[in-house]
């Protein structure tokens, strides 16, 4: 197996210097050297051939003993040295001190095609940073991430990779729903790329510890690998690396709406410096419509994290990211600046989102009359986000009138039965204008059909889909695994022998673990 390894992290970054493996508070350091957890019985059960391939590996690799024990973490790469990240973070709104890599080792940083790219394992054992738990994965949540991301990054949202799902052949305690009901579950190891794994929290590790410094020689190398064309390191080049981090946050958070995923945990350790989404945990798909919606347990009360207030969340991340670039900047004034430039320029870049999703090429003002009545009509009756807006696509304003096209977007509606009085009128009503504004302006109907359906994807990881796998999975069939990973790979086409996929959450799942909710334990 042959890896154009080029380690650039733990070379120009401060090490810890102590290399024995326990828990301990890392000081004037971006990470610990740690060696992975040797598995008892690895075995890779899916590998993503896209990813693969961008790393400079080929599918003859995938299938070698090397790469089973590589990324398993059973064989260290020769050449490499494997560390856990250093870092801190706001946990629900409240600070949390040092966490770090607590289960995540970094194998190495590759070259391929002009891209660097960082390996990294997660659930590879314990590090520095485990503090009082196990450094595991298991095998369920596991799946979770290595299909999500893929499936991510092939619907166009910016995301890290997932290499390779493993499993290690060791078992793992965990007591899924926090009740006392605790299990042993297969443990697993999934091997995630990104070009780098910094996180909002890396940087506020030395505010906190007021480690200018270290602050300084961390920015100066994100900016060297990551936002290359910042050429100086004066006050307003930091302040140009803080607005290029806001707006590639926001254009991530733009995405999510979009798609209508919700991350259920926003901390700022789970925040990307580059913009992509990071840590695939109790993280959920809308079906029904629903802003107040968040897939995490942990967050029911407070719904912190909910589908509607990720953009509040994202600005609230950034905030503190703000926080921590003072101790460098020391402008106030500049960074609000800048924060304010993200909500100015939000609900501008939201509503051309949902403009797109509706078909138009022109947006005016009445549209986002339209847009704000449509998500108030969407909520009046369950109606599946990923079906009503693939669904939309099939209206010809032209030869229909409120009721027919009402007829095209009924299987999107869970009960239509609900379609009555009231919720009718106000369907009825948000439709006729629509198709008058089709009329209007949009009139090309083959055009928007096609632009349509590329923003409104027709098949997303729902939650149930990723649990069926998983359910098959602990029984030792990962067929269900790769169809998943095959079908999402094109979300946005057509796939007349997977209709099956592009229906509404079966009842069976409305209220079953691993497909409404979801904890963070994984
Ligand atoms: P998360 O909420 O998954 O982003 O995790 C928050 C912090 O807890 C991070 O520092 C993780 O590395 C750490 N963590 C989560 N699960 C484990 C685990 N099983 N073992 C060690 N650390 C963990
Ligand atoms: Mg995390």
């Amino acid at each position: 197996m042959n890896l154009n390894i080029q380690d650039t992290f733990n070379k120009e970054l401060p090490a810890d210097p102590s290399l024995r493996n326990y828990r301990r508070q890392v000081e004037e350091a971006c990470f610990s050297f740690v060696t992975p957890r040797i598995p008892t019985n690895p075995e890779v059960i899916h590998v993503s051939s896209e990813i693969l391939h961008d790393v400079g590996l080929d599918d003859v690799d995938s299938i070698s003993e090397d790469f089973k024990n590589i990324f398993s973490g059973a064989k260290i790469m020769e050449g490499s040295a494997p560390y856990a990240m250093c870092y801190a973070g706001h946990q629900f709104g409240h600070w949390a001190g040092q966490l770090g890599d607590g289960r995540a080792i970094n194998l190495f940083e590759v070259v391929s095609k002009g891209k660097r790219w960082a390996l990294q394992l997660k659930g590879a054992g314990e590090t520095p940073y485990s503090r009082s738990a196990d450094g595991l994965a298991v095998l369920r949540s596991s799946i979770r991430e290595h299909l999500c991301s893929e499936a991510m990054y092939h619907l166009g949202v910016p995301t890290t990779r997932s290499l390779s799902l493993s499993l290690t052949g060791d078992e793992v305690m965990r007591d899924m729903m926090y009740d006392g009901n605790a299990a042993y579950e297969k443990g697993a190891v999934v091997c995630r790329v990104a070009p780098s794994f910094l996180r909002f929290g890396s940087y506020q590790i030395f505010m906190a510890r007021e480690d200018k410094d270290t602050l300084k020689t961390l920015i100066d190398y994100t900016i060297k690998y990551y936002y290359p064309n910042i050429k100086g390191r004066s006050k307003e080049d930091y302040l140009k690396f803080f607005q290029e981090v806001t707006n590639k946050t926001l254009e991530m958070i733009i995405h999510w709406q979009r798609v209508g995923f919700v991350h259920g945990v926003m901390n700022t350790d789970n925040m990307s410096i580059l913009g992509l989404t990071i840590d695939y945990g109790p993280y959920g798909w809308l079906e029904g419509y629903d802003p107040s919606w968040t897939p995490n347990t942990t967050d029911a009360q407070g719904k912190r994290y909910r589908y509607g207030n990720q953009p509040n969340m994202a600005l609230w991340n950034l905030m503190q990211l703000a926080n921590a670039l003072y101790l460098l900047v020391e402008d106030v004034p500049a960074l609000e600046e800048i924060l304010k430039s993200f909500q100015k320029s939000y609900p501008k870049k939201y509503f051309d989102m949902m403009g797109a999703k509706l078909g138009f090429v022109t947006q005016g003002e009445s549209d986002i009359k339209l847009i704000q009545e449509l998500e108030r009509v969407l909520q009046l009756t369950e109606t599946d986000m990923t079906i009503f807006f693939r669904l939309l696509s099939n209206l010809d304003p032209s030869i229909m009138n409120k009721f027919s096209a009402m007829d095209i977007i009924k299987p999107s509606f869970y009960d239509p039965s609900e379609l009555e009085n009231d919720i009718l009128i106000s369907w009825h009503n948000w439709m006729h204008k629509y198709l008058e504004r089709l009329n209007e302006y949009d009139a090309n109907n083959s055009n928007r059909k096609s632009k349509m359906e590329s923003v409104n994807p027709k098949y997303v990881l729902r939650n149930y889909m990723a649990q069926m796998a998983i359910d098959k999975a602990d029984q030792g069939d990962y067929t269900l695994i790769d169809e998943l990973y095959q079908l999402l790979k094109n979300p946005y086409a057509e796939q007349i022998e997977s209709e099956k996929w592009f229906a509404k959450r079966p009842e069976w799942a409305r209220n079953k673990v691993g497909c409404s909710m979801l904890s963070c334990s994984s």
